[in-house]
């Protein structure tokens, strides 16, 4: 079964929305970009997560699926109805992760700067990337700081391959030119390489809890791993952040649907929104949807790196529910004092 079942994150058609529509005057791409060039803080583009249009689609239709979606809800309320426990007590599950990269010709990528990245990830789930004093006050109750979530990084594999990708499926499986993860039971496995030549224009994608095996990964493009010295709109590391929060079961915060405040995100502290910001929206009635302001500098949204930095409690639950005893991504828990 090949059947791809991804949250994706910065997905567009192409022709529908362009990575350069997307990136601004500045390119992801390029290592000298920095975020001091002038961008459009009036931008509130439509972005449309395919990907996430297929998930309901198949929700709809799949019963199967929807079934082992539902059961996971039901460990997710639970897991919130159980918890009693001040944050500071929260057990630490530790992750492990690995990370493999498929490249064309000359390495694209140091082990240096995957493990800076693996440490990135660990800064923003402990909170540490989070600056209060920018979080509007409205939101600051909010935050989750520490997740109390670590990532444990075990392997780093390289592959050359001549092969122009055109989905991040295939870097998933040797037999197509990509590498087969690494002890998947309990690993959770990284993909990186060049999504130049790939249908549709991506960024990252993560498939969510319920999904096959066989494609049960995380896929981000080679330009975004960071923080690089001379950080890029979507090159501060925060887009591997964005994707492990769909990994743990996080959506966008539109939900399912964008422009339509009946869907949510099946989280209780952020925002009924019907709009996923791109680029760096500011505060007011521009980014105010189903009747309240919208929390924009969530990780979960799409906009600028600079502009993202926080996840909330909400989420944090959603997450460690994943990890909790008899969650549907306990697997990878390497260590736990529970
Ligand atoms: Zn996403």
């Amino acid at each position: 079964m090949r059947k791809l079942v991804l949250a994706c994150s910065f997905a567009f058609v192409l022709g529908a929305c362009n990575k350069e529509e997307i990136n601004g005057p500045t390119s992801a791409t390029d290592p000298e970009a920095n975020q001091s060039v002038s961008v459009d803080n009036n931008v509130k583009k439509k972005h449309y997560c395919f990907n996430e249009e297929r998930y309901l689609e198949r929700l709809n239709n799949d019963q199967e699926f929807a079934e082992r979606i539902a059961a996971i809800e039901a460990h997710t309320e639970a897991y919130n109805a159980s918890l009693k426990t001040e944050k500071a007590d929260l057990p630490i599950y530790t992750v492990n992760v690995a990370v493999n990269v498929i490249h064309r010709s000359e390495v694209p990528i140091s082990r240096e700067s995957i493990r800076r990245q693996i440490a990135f990830l660990n800064q923003a789930f402990s909170g540490q990337d989070t600056d209060r004093a920018a979080v509007p006050q409205m939101f600051r109750r909010f935050i989750a700081g520490d997740t109390r979530i670590r990532f444990d990084l075990k392997r780093i594999r390289f592959r050359r391959n001549q092969k122009r990708f055109t989905n991040a499926e295939d870097l998933f499986f040797d037999v197509e030119g990509g590498i087969d993860p690494l002890n998947p039971d309990t690993t959770i496995n990284i993909y990186i390489s060049n999504a130049e030549n790939f249908t549709e224009v991506v960024f990252g994608v993560a498939a969510l809890p319920g999904t096959e095996p066989e494609v049960d990964h995380i896929f981000i493009d080679v330009a975004t791993v960071g923080p690089t010295p001379s950080p890029g709109l979507f090159s501060e590391g925060k887009v591997l952040v964005h994707e492990m929060g769909h990994y743990l079961n996080l959506f966008h915060l539109p939900g399912l649907q964008t422009e339509n405040c009946r869907f949510d995100d099946r989280v209780g502290d952020t925002p009924n929104s019907s709009e996923l910001y791109g680029g760096a929206p500011e505060l007011g009635s521009q980014s105010t949807t189903c009747g309240s302001q919208d929390m924009f500098m969530n990780y979960m949204g799409v906009s600028y790196n600079f502009i993202v930095e926080m996840f909330t409690i909400g989420q944090r639950n959603r997450m460690r529910a994943t990890l909790a005893p008899r969650g549907p991504r306990r697997n990878f828990v390497q260590t736990s004092n529970e």
